[in-house]
């Protein structure tokens, strides 16, 4: 584990008591959070009633209080603890409510009496209140106070785009949103491994290609998103990467484009494989996020995942238990390296070519083991050798590595070695 580890989670505990939503200020805020960060963050507005393919933006949500006092005079419910506790996208509301009439307005988890759950009504109106089910239980007969002291109106949504030039027009793209109140697997950890992963780009030297990162609001903003920058998406991006769950101990996962063989995916195999032997591997039936967006049918872009325990699959998710003792400082820089070695990887992916007929003769060049013994070639002029004879032209050093069984990351200084000798020659875009 890193340093970075820790100030990963650093971060994770700033943003989190924010209340966030898919519109409002606890977005705005965590954008120029994140900007103190990345300096060329750029943020957007999209008003109120804006079209988008097949979707209109809604109205812009804020909320300041809310609560529900018992009969007995008591403050129960506060929104003060726990943003968890109001509906999200809740209308306003001041009354007095019987406890029939209350229980219409919570949302509770049989299953996990102690957890809070977390749910929206974005596109119904509604009012409510999210409560443990142990707390919904103790409720006794009575006149309750409600109050939710929100607005729903006219304004707009927010998100932030990053576009890191690059040597090459063509672009690697991540995606991670920003959407979710106090929640920290699902979700903070995307935008925080997210800026982490953008200033490693940042202080890339020579960065071969353009990258364009953008944070927000899941699937309205994805579609959005998409539906101002297609053509240019369509044209430049070569491999992409949805940011989410990434900050758990417990697994690492990969869920494919749906084509599952884009460029994107072969180097997510390629690192998850010899990085996390273990990983899952889910299908794109599993698919949750915004790769629904990315990859439907005619945007087609090549957007995959990789993930710690997905969306869905712990039993936390979506539930005051997704909290920062869930997402920990090694299980964010596991995410975080598991995506940068992808993107150095990328970086580094060219298509190279022997540069002599037949094998070398690697005694002339000081390169020869010069005794020769029965257990072989040592690693480091086996793989010499074997690059050297996959190198044909054609294949891409990414191909090779996986051909050769070997971590592309680990041929870095072989590969600069025979460049440097003229035994390999030849770069090409991709
Ligand atoms: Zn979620």
């Amino acid at each position: 584990m890193d340093d970075l580890g820790v100030s990963m989670h650093k971060f994770c505990e700033e943003l989190f008591p924010i209340c966030r939503s898919i519109t409002g200020d606890g977005v705005r805020k965590t954008l120029s959070m994140v900007r103190q960060h990345l300096p060329g963050l750029k943020i957007h507005e999209v008003p109120t009633g804006t079209e988008c393919f097949d979707w209109v933006v809604p109205r812009e949500w804020n909320i300041r209080d809310a609560y529900i006092i018992d009969p007995a005079g008591r403050k129960i419910v506060d929104f003060q603890k726990s943003n968890l506790h109001v509906l999200g996208y809740s209308i306003p509301v001041d009354k007095q409510v019987s406890l029939k009439e209350l229980q219409e307005h919570l949302y509770s988890l049989p299953d996990q009496p102690s957890a809070i759950p977390y749910s929206t009504s974005y596109y119904k109106e509604r009012w409510g209140f999210c409560i443990s089910h142990q707390q919904r239980s103790s409720l006794s007969e009575g006149t309750y106070h409600v109050r939710i002291d929100s607005d729903l109106a006219p304004g707009s949504l927010t998100y932030g785009e990053l576009i890191l030039p690059g040597l090459e027009k063509k672009e690697i793209f991540l995606s991670t949103y920003t959407c979710h109140p106090s929640l920290a697997n699902d979700n903070l950890s995307g935008p925080v491994v997210t800026t982490f992963l953008a200033k490693w780009l940042m202080g890339l030297k020579d960065r071969r290609y353009t990258y364009r990162i953008i944070f927000i609001p899941e699937t309205i903003g994805a579609i959005i998103y998409l539906s101002r920058n297609m053509a240019a998406m369509k044209e430049n991006i070569i491999a992409g990467f949805n940011l989410t769950c990434m900050g758990d101990d417990r697994a690492y996962a990969y869920l494919p484009s749906i084509q599952g063989d884009t460029l994107a995916d072969k180097v997510a195999r390629h690192v998850l494989k010899h990085a996390q032997p273990d990983h899952l591997t889910y299908t794109f039936l599993d698919r949750g996020s915004d790769e629904r967006q990315y990859c439907s049918p005619g945007i087609d872009l090549p957007v995959c995942s990789i993930m710690r325990t997905a969306y869905g699959r712990f039993p936390e998710y979506h539930t005051s238990l997704d909290d920062l003792d869930l997402v920990t400082s090694s299980g964010l820089w596991g995410g975080y390296e598991s995506h940068r070695r992808c993107l150095e990887c990328l970086e580094r992916n060219e298509v190279l070519k022997a540069a002599v007929l037949c094998e070398p003769q690697l005694s002339r060049r000081n390169m020869a083991q010069t005794v020769s013994s029965k257990t072989g070639l040592d690693r480091g002029r086996r793989d010499s050798i074997n690059l050297m004879m996959y190198c044909d032209g054609r294949r891409s050093l990414l191909e090779v590595a996986d051909l050769i069984n070997v971590p592309l990351w680990e041929l870095f200084p072989v590969i600069d070695n025979l460049k440097k000798t003229g035994l390999l020659s030849g770069r090409e875009g991709l």
